[in-house]
């Protein structure tokens, strides 16, 4: 293949969320990983399941001449934080809860998710070193890619024990994890904390950019907030 061939072939799995901020949805889950990029650097925010997939990711960022600097994990669901390993040379930041969480339950989930995984994805499961961040987030932290800021703000327990999100100001786009999602209704498990997740909703309305680019599904603005905090309440009531 050329190179301008592997570039286009690149650009068509790179879906532009906002200038500067793109999203690439890995077969796992239908899991937006999202790439926030400026002045040939890129932070990647949740790099997926399989550390295979996350390195087709990362090519496709380098083949477009993007250095990756960074990688955020937005909460500790497998779906999200497994494919870590794949940019073990970068720091990479999460809530505190996060790190505790792959270490007391890492190996659970895995066995969790191996129960319903194909074949050849439970073979690439089985062979995956579960990484934890290297850097936890405990308060508000910005960092800089090319000329763009990013804002990392933990939100601590909410969808599960240590919730963070995005906020790329210059992009105007939020990514919220799995705090917001369009695929699908909300997903709790014994991870999450209803009323929290409800204060998150509220924070969200008031702080985050118009666009919040959702776990899985396609970017959404913030009337889906209220469609949450709906479903949530209604939880809380039960
Ligand atoms: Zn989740
Ligand atoms: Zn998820």
């Amino acid at each position: 293949m050329s190179e301008a061939a592997a570039r286009r072939e690149a650009a068509a799995v790179l879906l532009p969320v906002a200038s500067g901020v793109d999203r690439w949805v890995m077969p796992e889950a239908a899991m937006n990983a999202v790439v926030i990029a400026d002045g040939g650097e890129a932070l990647v925010v949740d790099p997926g399941t399989l550390p295979e997939r996350a390195a087709e990711l990362r090519a496709a960022i380098e083949l477009r001449g993007d250095r990756v600097i960074g990688v955020v994990i937005t909460h500790a669901h497998w779906d999200h934080c497994f494919a870590l390993s794949t940019f073990a040379d970068v720091a990479s930041y999460a809530h505190p809860a996060v790190i505790a969480e792959l270490a007391a339950h890492g190996e659970q989930q895995r066995d969790a998710v191996l129960g319903f995984a194909s074949d050849e994805t439970a073979d690439a499961l089985r062979a995956l070193p579960i990484v934890a961040p290297t850097t936890p987030v405990e308060s508000p932290h910005r960092l800089r890619v090319g000329a763009l800021e990013v804002a990392l703000e933990p939100i601590g327990s909410a969808h599960t024990g240590g919730d963070l999100v995005v906020h790329v100001p210059g992009a105007g786009v939020t990514v919220a994890g799995d705090l917001v999602e369009t695929a699908d209704d909300a997903q709790l498990d014994d991870s999450t904390d209803v009323p929290g997740w409800l204060r998150a909703l509220d924070r969200l309305a008031a702080h985050a950019q118009p666009l919040l680019v959702p776990g899985h599904g396609e970017p959404c603005g913030h009337e889906r907030l209220e469609h949450h905090r709906a479903l949530l309440a209604a939880r809380r009531r039960c």
